[in-house]
């Protein structure tokens, strides 16, 4: 399936590249047809940097942040973005402020928890959510269910990939969309065509990487 990938570049800023890869996807609540590999997006430090600059865009000038929440390898983006959050500028609003960038931990029942030192930089803070990627909703909400248990202000959303932005309540920034990705699929389980065409999994998706069956 490897050797059937292509490259998704954003169109914007073609540096910023993902490897898109054709299978049949499963992940806790859904099955896929395409894998999407945000691994250079999050750890290449010259597309992190430029990835950062583009998804702090909605709030330099408009939104005041105390910290960054980040879910599933982001932290060096969320570095980067604190960096352009708090340069100096008349019209940066979090010049010089205090952001601190935090990850949260994964429970034994995959909630996210954080420790005792870090929950007093998100009670009543400004939180701003980073997150790689949004199919379903699913993970999203237990991760907000998660900040607001915390005491955390949300003061905005981030993704590499929201799948279907119109289908979610809550407003993500997101830098790709199913729009970018043509034939781009998701399905329950019960009613994935891929299933039904008698096509065997390629993968399991945990925690935004991949195994194979
Ligand atoms: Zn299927």
């Amino acid at each position: 399936m490897e050797r059937r990938s292509f490259s998704v570049s954003l169109p914007k800023n073609p540096l910023i590249t993902m490897k898109v890869i054709p299978g049949h996807f499963t992940t806790s609540h859904s099955h896929l047809n395409y894998y999407l590999d945000l691994s250079d997006l999050k750890t290449n430090a010259k597309m992190a940097m430029d990835v950062a600059r583009e998804l702090v865009v909605p709030y330099i000038t408009t939104t005041l942040l105390d910290a960054i929440v980040c879910i599933e390898g982001t932290e060096v983006i969320g570095a980067f973005m604190a960096e352009e959050l708090i340069k100096e500028g008349t019209s940066i609003i979090n010049s010089n402020r205090e952001i601190h960038v935090v990850t949260p931990l994964n429970n034994i029942n995959r909630k996210l928890m954080f420790q005792g030192n870090i929950q007093e930089l998100i009670y009543n803070k400004n939180v701003l959510l980073l997150v790689p990627s949004i199919s379903t909703g699913a993970t999203i909400s237990s991760i907000l269910e998660c900040m607001s248990y915390y005491g955390g202000k949300l003061a905005g959303v981030s993704a590499l990939f929201h799948a279907h932005p119109e289908k979610l309540d809550q407003e993500v920034h997101a830098l790709f969309t199913y729009e970018d990705i043509p034939g781009y699929e998701i399905y329950n389980p019960r009613d994935c065509v891929l299933c039904k065409d008698g096509l065997k999994l390629d993968a399991i998706i945990i925690h935004d990487g991949y195994t194979k069956i």
